[in-house]
């Protein structure tokens, strides 16, 4: 890994991005445009490590069969790295136990096991959900067909016009004692780092379980579950420098004892017969068929190099990012900042708009700068019209990013609004 914080002055928070930047090989390809590669879409999904696409190849190269199954040295092995990577999942976000941890694809796949399994064992005609209008779709949808389907309410808590979470309105919302409260730790759409622990305590007080969706936390900030005392906490692997295809749930150990499977198969029954089967214990019971073992081990992998480098140090890195963004956007006339001003509310993501100039536009000029933004609704479609806008475009920073990634943000902004004087 390339940092020495000791020895190398600090540039750009509590380390240095350029340097992080020889770690991924995406960032040796030359862009189409022959420009040097601006990568500004972690949220989207982030660049891969060297270590992570070492850890996936040597799995495959040396270290694969299924896992649980063989009697044999290769399974055995295999099985400890897939394992191995579960612990390492449940250590990354203070889970009390590995058997918390059950793998899933991703975020989406992690809610929705949540929405199938406890909703439809738990929620009844007439009860009560809330979500907000801040959410990603995947933790909107999973609960508009949840409550449809059993003839429940969904509310949602309003936004405030700098994109903060409505407080007076989630108690508004919580008086009426939902069974669930469903909430992102940060939004992906505004960048909005939402005060959980108040959150969690509310939701509580009110008689609900607390589902954290952390697909845009965790990869970018230290998260404890057992210190924020929430009930089920998703996250996607792809987001955290982790391969694409591997997520995790995790919920409380009674929780997810007291839950049906969800899906249903191989892997997750200890016995079957003619007549039914009995389910074999968490984390396996909601794991059927054969994982994803390999993107397992590479998030392990991918943990591992965020561990070096620290989340308290990953999150003061992209503070400082955000903040030299910020001033360097809203020093440009006619752009329109979305979300906080406050960087301790507002995480490496930046939502913004420019007079009259579509967002898909803006991205297309971007992409000639060899610079990679989203562009679009960001599956966020609600807080779109809650801003009555089409999209945005929005630049998105992580640990490889560095002040001439800034400098080149302002810049194409301004060339962007040239081109289109
Ligand atoms: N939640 C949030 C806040 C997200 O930003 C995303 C993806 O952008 C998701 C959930 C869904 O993640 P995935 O597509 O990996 O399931």
């Amino acid at each position: 890994m390339a940092i020495e914080p000791a020895a190398r002055p600090v540039t750009e928070g509590a380390f240095s991005g350029t340097a992080l930047r020889d770690d991924f090989p995406i960032f040796d390809t030359p862009t189409g445009s022959g420009m040097r590669l601006v990568y500004l879409d972690a949220a989207a999904s982030a660049p891969k490590p060297r270590s992570v696409i070492e850890a996936v190849s040597d799995a495959y190269s040396h270290h694969y069969a299924n896992v649980h199954r063989g009697i044999y040295e290769l399974s055995e092995d295999a099985t400890a790295r897939f394992e191995g990577a579960r612990r390492k999942v449940a250590r990354f976000i203070g889970a009390p136990s590995e058997r918390e941890i059950v793998f899933v694809r991703n975020a989406t796949e992690a809610i929705n096991l949540v929405a199938y399994s406890w909703g439809r064992a738990n929620l009844r005609a007439g009860d009560r959900v809330v979500t907000t209008q801040l959410e990603h779709h995947a933790n909107i949808v999973p609960w508009q067909q949840l409550t449809r389907e059993v003839g429940a309410t969904l509310d949602y808590v309003a936004i405030t016009d700098d994109g903060r979470l409505d407080l007076d309105d989630l108690r508004t919302k919580l008086a009426a004692h939902p069974k669930l409260l469903a909430v992102a730790h940060v939004s992906n759409a505004l960048g909005t780092i939402n005060p959980l622990s108040e959150i969690v305590e509310l939701g509580h007080e009110a008689g609900a379980l607390v589902l954290i969706d952390a697909a845009q936390s965790a990869p970018h900030m230290p998260i404890d579950v057992a210190s924020l005392g929430c009930d089920f906490l998703a996250l996607s692997g792809h987001k955290m420098l982790g391969p694409s295809g591997i997520g995790a749930l995790w919920g409380r150990r009674e929780l997810l004892d007291a839950m049906p499977p969800f899906l249903t198969g191989g892997s997750m029954i200890i016995r079957v017969t003619l007549e039914g089967a009995e389910w074999n214990e968490v984390p396996y019971k909601f794991e059927a068929g054969t994982p994803a073992i390999v993107e397992a081990i590479g998030l392990g992998a991918a943990i591992d190099y965020l561990e070096e480098l620290g989340m308290e140090n990953v999150r003061a890195h992209e503070r400082y990012l955000f903040e030299r963004a910020w001033q360097t956007l809203g020093e440009i006339p006619g752009v329109r900042r979305l979300g906080p001003d406050d960087p301790d509310l507002h995480a490496g993501v930046i939502s913004f708009l420019l007079d009259g100039i579509h967002p898909h536009d803006i991205a297309t000029v971007f992409d000639s700068h060899g610079i990679a933004v989203r562009a679009g609704h960001h599956c966020a479609q609600p807080v779109m019209l809650r801003y009555d806008i089409p999209a945005t475009t929005r630049a998105s920073f992580y640990v490889y990013n560095d002040l001439d990634d800034i400098e080149a943000l302002g810049k194409a902004v301004v060339a962007t609004q040239m081109l289109f004087a």
